[in-house]
């Protein structure tokens, strides 16, 4: 038995080294020995992702999970969140085919088990299928709750560190020319970072977030004027010279109307700013297999470059600025104009 866990540990060894063929090899042969058969189906799971057969990565995931519903608390470092994680059976959940930017098609991506990262929700389902649209250069998750915000319970307090990020954030829309005007619309507050920094500064803020509780806690604690909303169902009743959509449109299943939104609030010499995780950028493809935002539970969309600036063109707006986020590895910050 120590023989072959030996054996097993090996291959991890190996996967990082990228001898998935020898690690292949060991698990095969291993999957044999019954108690050894949850751990060898997850790691030949693993390799078959890394070799472009999610489909096999998924099936495999499952049948790891079925087999041995605690295989969290074996393959997870022992200080992992999600170390106490039983899978208790595959939840209907929704199922989008078709790319959520064009509607065109698609094909099964990549095959990632959601519980590897840290936020972690057992209301999704383990195993994470991502979809390719070739047309768009765009990924997004094949399978996720129909409301997956309504289990997000997150009451975070303001990280101080943001506050200069913010500063230059706004800093550099002024400076740039994109807009003078100093009233500033915020979808999905967060902690409430950018609306502190942004009203501080001197600009006239307003923020909504679909989380109830975050809401509560900044209009009381520093008395931002927020309001709980959806930004899909809000009725803007002015338009607004800066638009911030940090880290939002990774997680709504219709960019294009979030998008369409926005250009109808925002001014006509306006700003937008948009940050997004890309799965192009150079810190995602340095980390490849091993990059969190991809396991990332309430990620419904992954952009890239080229799906987002067709997303933004097809909205009438034009990139002029894109820098790499300082604030979340692997993101990619762009500021859009109307044409
Ligand atoms: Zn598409």
């Amino acid at each position: 038995m120590q023989n072959l866990f030996e054996q097993f540990n090996r291959t991890t060894e190996l996967i990082e080294n990228e001898c998935l063929e020898e690690a292949l090899e060991i698990l095969l042969n291993l999957k044999m020995y019954t108690e050894m058969a949850p751990f060898c189906y997850y790691r030949i799971a693993q390799i078959s992702n890394m070799i472009g057969e999610p489909d096999e990565a998924y099936d495999l995931f499952y049948k790891a999970l079925e087999l041995m519903p605690d295989i969290a608390s074996k393959v997870l470092p022992d200080d992992h969140p999600s170390l106490n994680y039983i899978f208790r059976g595959k939840k209907v959940e929704l199922e989008i085919m078709n790319c959520t930017l064009c509607g065109g098609e698609s094909e099964n991506h990549w095959c990632y088990p959601l519980f590897e990262a840290s936020g972690y929700n057992e209301h999704f389902n383990p195993i994470r299928m991502w979809r390719y649209c070739e047309k768009c250069h765009h990924i997004f998750a094949r399978n996720f709750p129909e409301k997956p915000f309504i289990y997000a319970d997150i009451q975070k307090k303001p990280n101080p560190r943001y506050f200069s990020y913010y500063s230059n954030i706004l800093s550099n829309i002024r400076k740039a020319g994109f807009t003078a005007g100093m009233s500033l619309f915020e979808v999905g507050i967060g902690a409430g970072e950018c609306l502190l920094a942004a009203r501080e500064i001197g600009y006239e803020t307003y923020g909504i977030d679909v989380i109830n509780r975050q809401v509560e806690e900044v209009k009381s604690r520093y008395g931002l004027d927020v309001e709980t909303a959806d930004f899909n169902e809000y009725i803007a009743d002015r338009e607004w010279d800066i638009i911030m959509m940090g880290d939002v449109i990774e997680h709504v299943n219709d960019p294009e109307a979030a998008l369409a939104k926005a250009v109808d609030m925002m001014a006509d010499d306006g700003a937008l700013w948009i940050s997004t995780p890309s799965f192009e950028s150079a810190y995602s493809l340095v980390l490849g297999h091993t990059d969190a935002m991809r396991r990332e539970t309430y990620h419904i969309n992954y952009f890239s470059r080229q799906s987002l600036y067709e997303l933004l063109e097809r909205n009438y707006l034009f990139p002029v600025d894109y820098q790499i986020s300082d604030h979340y590895a692997g993101s990619m910050e762009v500021v859009a104009k109307k044409i």
